[in-house]
């Protein structure tokens, strides 16, 4: 089994990124990773023990004063050859990610959008501003935004370059030194553009990348005490041990971008066509491991049959394929233990609602790890696959009568990441968006209709803090206040 990938002719060979140089681990520890729509080994890539870790820690807290002194346009120069190099390199990032986690390449947006984030971010650094004041009699207040220091940015395998760059980008940007580690599932994009962030030429020690396990790398990195600020994008599970590592060591700063059981709400005044449009790409979109897809859906009573015959009819034609090739529309899941959980799920469903489609996985048939698209009816409120998240392409239909009644149905859940509503009633759509527990509520279209300028995040379980644009970076930025005396006789009023 051959240690490297072939990439059109070319051999690449996943390294660790710690202090600009390539290291392989220092055990020299490997995982395999395994093409999820062959079941075949793609290539074995290093495992980060803690002393690697800890290695990229000291790095990146070495050069971090220096890579704060420089001039903010000059971190950005580094972000947007980082960009230019992304955007060059499209089509091999597109093959890893697609070898690695199976994303069909004609779907694959992660380089695009990681490498405008990058852009973005590079031209950011005038919004890095404080405040001041001068309502207090005889002094002058201000605010400085300045790095926390150390930032470690722990990221999924659903979207892995598009993580490894927003999430980067921002901590850059505003002045921190970045350890970033991939997930174990989708190491290889992101080992490729360690490379090309060695070609950007950023400083020794500034931008270090790991691949790994959660543990030991993950967990290293949460429990570090010279980590100041953690950015993490996973599962709830992880999300909360992650916080109790860091409240068990030095508080860290940690924002939490977590999982989803997200509700799609369709009335009876609705575009139906759009609907179902809408919330079977929702479903069907990386094959179901999306945080944001709609794995509920609540249909009025009035349309529900007519909804419900369209929605099962075409999400049988749905089928899984070689993610390389262009005309697949849903590759296989991520890897075999996402596979088997699925598939445990559909087994739960089948005990709990009524099965319409699907229900099956397709492993001895096709050898890679394709699930049959898969709804569920009128599956009780309080059955598992309605209350924990699959990331499959797996939803139940439900139906509902009242505004009330879909709105209880659809807070009652300890997720609250995305809301879709579909109706032409303006005031009943303001409603329904004041009313949903979610960080995140579209009209009339489901996800991922995001907008880039808005703040990402949820509500209850499903997160902490707001990702995207400005919300990315003052999640990187501690506030200083400082205050001075311009009147030698002013006094506060505690003052002795
Ligand atoms: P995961 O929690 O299993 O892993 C995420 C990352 O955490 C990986 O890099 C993993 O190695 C690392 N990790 C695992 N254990 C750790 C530990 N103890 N300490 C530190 N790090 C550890 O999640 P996943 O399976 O990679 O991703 C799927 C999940 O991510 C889903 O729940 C999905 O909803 C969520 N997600 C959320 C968003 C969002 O923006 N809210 C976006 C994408 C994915």
């Amino acid at each position: 089994m051959s240690t490297s990938v072939n990439i059109n002719g070319v051999e690449f060979q996943p390294r660790l990124l710690i202090n600009g140089e390539f290291v392989e681990a220092s055990d020299k520890g490997t995982f395999n990773v395994v093409n999820p729509a062959t079941g075949e080994m793609s290539c074995k890539v290093p495992e980060a023990t803690e002393d690697d870790t800890n290695r990229a820690v000291a790095a990146a807290k070495a050069a971090q004063p220096g890579w704060a002194a420089l001039d903010p346009a000059k971190r950005g120069a580094y972000l947007k050859k980082l960009a230019a190099l992304i955007r060059e390199h499209k089509s091999t990032l597109h093959h890893l990610e697609a070898i690695s986690m199976g994303v069909p390449v004609n779907h694959f947006f992660h380089a695009d959008f990681g490498a405008d984030e990058l852009d973005y971010f590079a031209e950011a650094w005038p919004h890095i501003q404080g405040q001041s004041s001068v309502n207090t009699p005889g002094y002058v207040t201000m605010t400085f935004r300045q790095p926390f220091g150390v930032a470690a940015c722990i990221i999924p395998w659903n979207a892995p370059l598009y993580f490894f760059a927003t999430k980067a980008a921002a901590a850059l940007i505003t002045g921190n030194t970045v350890v970033l580690k991939s997930s174990e599932k989708a190491p290889l994009a992101v080992a490729y553009a360690a490379e090309l962030v060695a070609k950007a030429g950023f400083p020794p020690g500034v931008f270090n990348i790991l691949s790994g396990h959660g543990l030991p790398s993950g967990r290293c990195l949460a429990r570090h005490m010279d980590v100041r600020a953690i950015s993490f994008t996973g599962s709830s599970r992880t999300g909360k041990l992650i916080q109790e590592e860091a409240a068990k060591t030095n508080l860290k700063s940690v924002t939490l971008e977590l999982g989803g059981k997200s509700p799609a709400i369709i009335f009876d005044d609705a575009n139906i066509e759009q609907a179902l449009t809408d919330t079977m790409s929702s479903i069907v979109l990386n094959a179901g491991q999306v945080c944001i897809a709609n794995s509920r859906v609540y249909v009025q009573k009035s349309v529900a049959p007519k909804f419900i015959e369209a929605f099962t009819k075409r999400m049988a034609t749905i089928r899984g394929g070689n993610p390389l090739d262009p005309q697949t529309q849903m590759g296989p899941q991520a890897d075999e233990i996402q596979y088997k959980n699925i598939l445990s799920y559909i087994e739960e469903g089948k005990k709990s609602g009524k099965l319409a489609v699907g229900g099956k996985g397709q492993l001895d048939e096709r050898k890679g790890y394709f699930v049959e698209p898969t709804v569920f009816l009128d599956t009780p409120e309080d059955a598992k696959i309605m209350k924990e998240e699959i990331f499959g392409p797996v939803l139940n239909i439900n139906t509902f009568e009242t505004e009330e009644e879909v709105v209880a149905k659809a807070n009652d859940t300890e997720y609250g990441l995305w809301a879709a509503v579909f109706t032409n009633d303006l005031s009943r759509a303001m409603r329904m968006a004041k009313a949903l527990e979610s960080g995140y509520v579209s009209i009339n279209c489901s996800s991922p209709s995001i907008g880039r300028d808005l703040p990402f995040g949820g509500y209850k379980g499903s997160g902490q803090g707001r990702e995207g644009r400005l919300h990315s970076m003052n999640h990187f930025l501690e506030i200083k206040s400082v205050i001075i005396k311009l009147d030698e006789k002013a006094s506060l009023q505690w003052n002795m």
